[in-house]
């Protein structure tokens, strides 16, 4: 699942196999790729970063590549004439210079426009939880002013922080002791632990392969409730319940027993 963390280290891919390099060869499948491939082609690329989940190629043809992986989309980098991972119909964007072709396979959201017109696409984002430089502060702020009504759904909603994924939501709510369904308005306290909790999670996995929360590297014990249906909690037992909250696109996972329902942070407001 493309979080933050992956997208931080497909631009660090993609950025040491580009940056600096003409674009020799501009496809793919996605529209804006193809109406934009001769201005492309020659442009050379300035520089690759991530926003979030967004990943930018900058170029100086005054042109900005934006992907959005969603749930399922990949960048890979092959040596010239290597075989592909992945079939050549779900190429979305396939960037090429002498020695390198680079791929972003399966993205829904590709677009290529000027370096204002991304910006603007980008603007809502919240704070960067991948970024070197966070600002916790503002993080704090739009933490305090939920658009969603669970907190499941306000901590996922990228206008708050940038990065968190449906394994980040669930593993950061666990390890705060907060249930998914709890309203979004958390005290003063909770949400500066969900915001350095964020953080750290992120921070730790920004330049690790495998996404570890728990601490253990030994597989299948990487994380403490995300993809742990019915099985049982790492810390109590209980077994992991999940369900489909609010808009999410995808299943919540949490601990009945470490995650009681009313938060003891609510009880004293009303
Ligand atoms: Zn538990």
């Amino acid at each position: 699942m493309p979080e933050g963390d992956t997208i931080y280290r497909a631009a660090e891919r993609v950025g040491a196999a580009l940056t600096g390099r003409r674009l020799s060869g501009v496809s793919g499948s996605a529209p804006p790729i193809r109406a934009t491939s001769s201005q492309l082609t020659g442009a050379r690329v300035k520089r690759v970063r991530s926003a979030g989940k967004h990943l930018l190629i900058e170029t100086d043809a005054n042109l900005v590549i934006r992907t959005h992986l969603r749930m399922s989309g990949v960048w890979d980098v092959y040596a010239k004439g290597a075989r592909w991972r992945h079939p050549i119909g779900a190429a979305r964007v396939v960037l090429e210079h002498d020695e390198t072709t680079v791929v972003c396979f399966s993205a829904p959201d590709v677009s290529v426009d000027s370096p204002v017109s991304i910006q603007l696409e980008i603007n809502h984002l919240g704070p960067d939880l991948c970024a070197d430089r966070f600002d916790r502060d503002e993080a704090v702020r739009r933490m305090e002013a939920p658009h969603k009504a669970t907190i499941a759904e306000h901590i996922a909603d990228q206008r708050v922080m940038a990065g968190i994924g449906n394994v980040y939501k669930s593993e950061i709510l666990f390890l705060e002791r907060i249930h998914p369904e709890a309203p979004a308005s958390l005290t003063e306290t909770e949400i500066e632990r969900v915001v350095d909790r964020s953080r750290q999670l992120l921070m730790l996995n920004r330049s690790r392969p495998k996404r570890i929360t728990t601490g253990e590297t030994r597989r299948g014990a990487e994380l403490w409730v995300y993809g742990r249906g019915n099985q049982p909690c790492r810390r109590c037992r209980t077994k992991i319940d999940t369900a489909w909250i609010g808009d999410l696109e995808r299943i919540t996972y949490w601990c009945p027993n470490c995650q009681p329902s009313i938060p003891t942070g609510h009880i004293d407001r009303k």
